[in-house]
């Protein structure tokens, strides 16, 4: 089915703008993340857009580290988000630093000031926000506001050379204490802070407020499309201000819809708090909205850039379902991911009538979703196997089509089996079954004419290799976690469901992280970063079930 894809808003403006000329048909955006934390889903769907965009229409992305804030930045957030965009699947054109731009900002600032638009503003934080109005009323000059343009200059000359202490000042621009938008009254430029910054270190002691670096950093970089979310429509008419009264590269700024999700926190500041508090084990903790989380949990990034295409581009906040992006990981999966078997609560299976010491190397194909199988596997076969504790029932009702006395079952990729007899310990608990198996009825070759409607999977008790395998839930049982007055009041205690000793394939000692399996009737699992060869340990990447599925089709309907 070949489907025309409708333009979302933002492609609509860009191929107006290429329709027009505008920028001589040049498009260049950027992602401005703050290098203060790790990026999340949310970033994903900012990457994908901006970065697809420039794909989509010839252009370029620039990667711009957002800087302004010395406190909470640091160079390990850097490398981790190059990393993550990169894996991702996007190359940005020029790595850059708003800090990179600190003096041309310092000479904006006096052009402002030159001009009669920037005052220094003595002022307490608590005096400029009680002089500023509210909504309904309009502001109040401070005592400052009409100093002349020399001794502003010379203020904030000495502003920059650290004669203030933090927050004995500020800068403000002079625009309107009127203006019904409440970020025009007279909003903060520059604030003192004596802080080590990650790259400038002492070299400043004033840093710009974030109002007054990012469009004229866009500006810097002659971006033609900056996207941002919609929290920021309230600060365009800054934006285009500062760009008016500069005379400087007319960068636009058009906002969409963030992305939340269900049954997650998305900023940056609760993830933090996730990891300071324990709650997890990093910012890469499998359970983690991060990109770095979703790696290791074994999200492909083919199935998150899908999941970014499927929500698409909205002018409205909406609630995305977490489910949704479960169904892109398992469809990817579903495709790419080798079959392998994986027993997690084991009870031994003896085969009474299979000779003692005899091993068979079965073959299974790695992928039967693929023509060929992408090659196979030895699967060793022997007298003893480990089942799946929830195979077996003692006294199995109708539909049980698995074990129990006198019930049959074919061993997946092996023999029918018929169960004899079992055993239980002191405590009543059944360890181990006893089976016959029927020579004739070898997958593939089976000339036995029996018919059994139930498969299991199993692995040969000596050649099994042990591993830890970890399964994980939802992180919140709170549908919409940050909306609650604390968040952390709805984590999930059994987020985390640890599996000491499952027993797995042999040829599973040799996955590596990232590369998905699918461990039959169990789930998609992934080799954790963490894991060694003397202590395996594996993630599960997303169960089979697949309700949302059903919802898609009945959508597409
Ligand atoms: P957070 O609130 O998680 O800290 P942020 O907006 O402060 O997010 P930045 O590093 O400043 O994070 O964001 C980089 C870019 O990613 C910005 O353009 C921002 O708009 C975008 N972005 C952040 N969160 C989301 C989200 N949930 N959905 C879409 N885009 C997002
Ligand atoms: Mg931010």
């Amino acid at each position: 089915m070949s489907e025309e894809k409708s333009l979302n808003f933002i492609e609509e403006i860009v191929e107006e703008d290429l329709r027009t000329g505008k920028h001589g048909g040049r498009v260049l955006t950027r992602f401005p993340p703050e290098p203060n934390g790790y990026l999340h889903i949310g970033h994903a769907k900012s990457i994908c857009l901006n970065f697809g965009l420039a794909q989509q229409y010839n252009g370029k992305t620039n990667l711009r580290f957002d800087d302004t804030n010395p406190v909470t930045e640091d160079t390990e957030y850097v490398e981790s988000i190059k990393k993550d965009i990169q894996w991702l699947g996007f190359q940005w054109a020029e790595e850059l630093y708003t800090s990179d731009y600190f003096e041309t900002l310092y000479s904006y600032a006096v052009e402002l000031i030159k001009k009669g638009l920037a005052y220094v503003d003595d002022s307490t934080a608590e005096e400029i926000a009680a002089a500023k109005g509210t909504p309904t009323e309009p502001g109040i000059p401070t005592g400052y506001r009409d100093r002349s343009i020399e001794e502003n200059l010379a203020l904030f000359a000495d502003m920059r050379a650290g004669k203030y202490k933090d927050g004995e000042k500020v800068l403000r621009a002079k625009i309107d204490l009127a203006s019904p938008n409440m970020h025009m009254r007279d909003p903060l430029l520059y604030r003192i802070k004596h802080a080590h910054h990650h790259r400038t270190g002492n070299q400043w002691c004033i840093y710009p407020m974030y109002d007054f670096a990012h469009g004229q950093s866009d500006s810097i970089e002659k971006i033609t499309h900056s996207i941002c979310t919609l929290e920021f429509i309230p600060h365009r008419p800054l934006y285009d201000w500062c760009i008016e009264k500069l005379e400087i590269f007319p960068s636009r700024q058009y906002e969409f819809a963030r992305l939340n999700m269900t049954y997650t926190v998305m900023s940056k500041r609760k993830l933090l708090q996730l990891v300071n508090d324990k709650f997890v084990e990093n910012w890469d903790d499998p359970r983690m909205p991060t990109i770095s989380g979703l790696r290791r949990r074994g999200y492909t990034p083919a199935s998150i850039r899908n999941f970014c295409d499927k929500i698409g581009v909205q002018k409205r906040e909406n609630m995305i379902d977490v489910s949704l992006l479960e169904f892109c990981i398992r469809e990817d999966l579903n495709k790419t991911a080798w079959r392998r078997m994986a027993v997690l609560d084991p009870i031994k299976l003896v085969i009474t009538n299979y000779p003692d010491g005899q091993v068979e190397d079965l073959v299974g194909e790695n992928n039967p979703e693929v023509e060929g199988g992408e090659g196979h596997r030895i699967i060793p076969f022997s007298k003893e196997l480990w089942i799946e504790r929830e195979d077996f029932m003692e006294d199995a009702p109708k539909k049980f089509f698995r074990l129990g006395p006198g019930l049959s079952v074919r061993l997946k990729h092996a023999y029918i089996v018929t169960c004899n007899d079992f055993v239980k310990d002191e405590n009543g608990r059944v360890i181990e079954v006893h089976c016959t198996y029927i020579p004739n009825s070898k997958s593939g070759e089976d000339t036995s004419g029996l018919k059994v409607k139930g498969t299991i999977h199993w692995i040969s008790v000596p050649h099994a290799k042990e591993a830890e395998v970890r399964l994980y839930d939802r992180l919140f049982n709170d549908e919409n976690p940050a909306a609650a007055e604390n968040f952390k009041d709805s984590i999930n205690p059994e987020s985390l469901h640890v599996i000491e000793r499952a027993y797995i394939e042999p040829d599973l000692a040799t996955a590596t992280p990232g590369k998905g399996y699918q461990f039959i009737r169990l789930g998609y699992f992934t080799l954790d970063t963490h894991s060694t060869p003397e202590h395996l340990v594996f993630n599960r990447t997303v169960t089979l079930k697949d309700s949302w599925g059903k919802e898609v089709k009945k959508m597409d309907k």
